[in-house]
């Protein structure tokens, strides 16, 4: 086929990008230098929870710093107790003198009235409040106590999270939408019924929080269910009716591969949708398992769908009949490793480098190409190849290593590729 008659029979391109971000309500959150702001058009903040007892103060406060060393812009932390609200103000002032001002959410249920009430200093320390409308009293009682956590965080001047849950959604709400529609001439099957209970869960608070006194712009909202069509459903819902910011995440996603994949799934729809403000991968840790792993995950979801950029990429190959050995795979795991173990000293010391991309690739079929499309890039050998690693530079090859040493050879000729491009004219900051 000739040039000219290519160019007459090639399609019209298909649209890939998201829809634009759906306007919300700008919510500032905390103060100072570790203040984020939630919707309005801000980045898409990340967030984490603590899985420490709130009252051991030494072990929140680890978490806390870890949590937010790996990237968590928001961390929460349970307070279900007195001791856990006393150790609140202690935990703020541990983190501050280790430099982290990470804002701290409190997660109240039941008794965050009367936690509140009690420990002024934890509501003062904490700069937002996650209350459940699902779990904030009973009967009489239920108004009264969300009144008092809502007028609380308007004394203190404090953002406040309206989180619906499927699991704890407000059971006289869903009896009453049940029995309008049992009556309906159209009755909608049980789950949908379930599904407007809890968008309008979420609503129905944050209207009554906005007629209790606090501004629109220091309310966000979530509605959590454990399924991705049922969070798809229930978003796209609170998307269409209100414009409060939006904090997304599929609650109970589970442990390793399915967390990680339900929570990507439901999450990637949304976003996609232009949907969210801000988001919590909720996955289950293996027992001692590492709690920053939401953290990464929920990072990882923003840059590979290309919101924001937190870490260098590390393209990698997966591997098949043609990789034999381990070496690959090993080499792929080692630069990750490396490049997540000096991020924090290199996002310092060497501005743009999160832009780095890295390729590991296991063989000559897509080695040398995939390697030349990345900032630099290696090409292990296959089975029945020469045992010889081309490494590719901004898209040349620049030299070949052989031998036992590979690894640690191409680790080192990407620390000097960081410390030269990033690290100014003369890449005088020699990477450490
Ligand atoms: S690059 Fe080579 S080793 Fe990697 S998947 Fe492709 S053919 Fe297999």
């Amino acid at each position: 086929m000739t040039d000219a008659a290519l160019s007459t029979c090639l399609p019209a391109p298909v649209a890939a990008e998201p829809s634009p971000r759906r306007t919300s309500a700008a919510v500032r959150v905390g103060s100072g230098a570790g203040a984020v702001t939630i919707g309005g058009g801000s980045a898409i903040v990340v967030q984490s929870m603590t899985n420490t007892d709130t009252a051991d103060i030494d072990a929140t406060v680890a978490q806390v710093a870890a949590l937010a060393q790996a990237g968590s812009e928001l961390v929460r932390v349970t307070v279900d107790r007195s001791e856990a609200a006393s150790a609140v103000p202690h935990i703020r002032d541990k983190l501050a003198k280790k430099g982290i001002n990470v804002p701290l959410v409190g997660d109240f249920h039941y008794i965050g009235h009367k936690l509140l009430a009690e420990h002024p200093a934890c509501g003062e320390a904490l700069a937002k409040y996650r209350i459940n409308p699902g779990n904030v009293g009973f009967r009489e009682k239920k108004d009264r106590q969300f009144a008092a956590i809502v007028e609380r965080a308007i004394r203190h001047g404090k953002a406040v999270r309206i989180g619906a849950n499927w699991g704890s959604l407000d059971q006289e709400l869903l009896t009453h939408l049940m029995e309008i529609n049992a009556a309906a001439k159209a009755p909608l099957d049980a789950r949908a019924v379930t599904r407007e209970a809890l968008a309008r869960s979420a609503l129905m608070a944050a209207q009554r929080a906005e007629d209790i006194g606090l501004a629109r712009d220091r309310i966000v909202i979530s509605a959590k269910v454990s399924t991705v069509q049922d969070l798809i459903a229930v978003y796209r819902m609170l998307a269409a009716r209100a414009d409060y910011a939006l904090h997304l995440g599929l609650t109970e996603a589970g442990m390793g591969s399915k967390g990680v994949v339900a929570s990507a799934a439901a999450l990637g729809v949304l976003l996609q949708d232009g949907i969210g403000d801000t988001i919590r991968v909720s996955l289950t840790p293996e027992p001692g398992g590492d709690r920053t792993q939401e953290v990464r995950v929920a990072q990882e979801i923003l840059q590979t769908m290309g919101f924001r950029i937190f870490a260098p990429l590390v393209a990698a190959c997966p591997g098949c009949g043609r990789t034999t050995s381990t070496v690959f795979q090993e080499l792929a795991r080692d630069v990750q490793a490396h490049i997540r173990e000096r991020i924090n000293v290199w996002r310092q010391r060497y501005p743009g480098v999160e832009t780095l991309n890295v390729a590991v690739m296991g063989c000559i079929v897509n080695g040398p190409g995939e390697s030349k499309h990345a900032d630099i890039g290696i090409s292990l050998p296959g089975a029945g190849e020469t045992p010889a690693a081309p490494v590719f530079i901004d898209g040349k090859k620049a030299l070949t290593l052989r031998g036992d040493g590979i690894a640690q050879e191409f680790t080192r000729l990407v620390d000097d590729y960081v410390a030269k491009r990033y690290g100014g004219a003369d890449g005088s900051k020699a990477a450490e």
